[in-house]
């Protein structure tokens, strides 16, 4: 299937590694022009590398997203180096556990700040050029906690819920220009951070990492983790001319975690 990918401008955020990689190198292989951006620029500048060495086009912009003119300074990037953004991938890196009883406000400040700020700051920035071109494709990285919050991920669990909220709410509003906008929640997903995980919760518990896996893994239908590209294939379907009757969902991809009906 073509994805009618082809000469989109797209832009990708939290793209150094993990799910935002994946995705930044399946909207390039369908031939989407990639600005990739996130804090780490030898690790953008691997990336941009590696997707050119494939016949894909690519660029990076280095920057804190939590920093309200990151989004200014990349949004402007993008535009003179690829022209208007017409395929947001909004994605970070999760924040810390903890309980809803015992976090401090700065906490939720600095959580805010990661997962929620900027998604209202990137569209604020990219919808009146998709608005003109009557077409645009927004999709926000969130988590399968959307459908069952996991304990002691408060911070998690309540500002997906606000990045859902806000996703919905937007998707009414821009379908009638051809824009939509949804929400892909992962399920348990091999990528760097969930490594770093594993090892930390298999050091606490006393147990070989293999066996901290076995004991997720248990949990889960499938009987494993997700890999990225499953992930990020997903994703590039929603960010596609072929998704576009698809808008205001939240699709979990998760090999089956989540026990919720709906
Ligand atoms: P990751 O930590 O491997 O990657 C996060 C990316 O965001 C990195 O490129 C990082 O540099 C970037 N980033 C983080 N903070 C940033 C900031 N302030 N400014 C700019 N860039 C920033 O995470 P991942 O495993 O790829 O997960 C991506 C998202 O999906 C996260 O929000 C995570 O919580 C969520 N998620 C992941 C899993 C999983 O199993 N991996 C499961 C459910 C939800």
């Amino acid at each position: 299937m073509d994805l009618g990918l082809k000469g989109k401008t797209a832009l990708v955020t939290g793209a150094s590694q993990g799910i935002g990689k994946g995705v930044a190198l399946a909207l390039a292989r369908e031939g989407a022009r990639v600005m990739v951006t996130a804090r780490n620029a030898e690790r953008l500048e691997a990336l941009v590398e590696e997707i050119r060495a494939a016949g894909g086009e690519a660029a990076y912009f280095a920057g804190d997203l939590s920093a309200p003119e990151t989004v200014d300074a990349l949004y402007q990037a993008t535009l003179e180096r690829f022209g208007p953004v017409e395929v947001l991938l909004g994605n970070t890196g999760g924040p810390a556990p903890g309980p809803a009883e015992a976090l401090e406000e700065a906490a939720w400040r600095e959580a805010a700040e990661l997962l929620f700020y900027p998604m209202v700051r990137l569209v604020r920035r990219v919808l009146p050029e998709m608005k003109a071109r009557q077409w645009g494709r927004i999709l926000f990285i969130t988590s399968l906690s959307v459908k069952e919050p996991i304990p002691n991920l408060a911070l998690s669990n309540a500002l997906r819920a606000a990045v859902t909220g806000f996703a919905k709410t937007l998707s009414t509003e821009v379908a009638p220009y051809g824009i939509t906008v949804n929400c892909l929640g992962p399920g348990y997903t091999r990528t760097e951070r969930l490594v770093h995980l594993f090892e930390d919760r298999a050091q606490r518990q006393g147990i070989p990492v293999e066996e901290a896996y076995r004991a997720q893994e248990a949990q889960i239908p499938m009987r494993r983790l997700a890999r990225v590209e499953e992930i990020a294939d997903v994703a590039a379907f929603l960010l596609s001319e072929r998704a576009s009757y698809v808008t205001g969902q939240t699709l979990v991809v998760d090999g089956g975690a989540t026990h919720a009906l709906l």
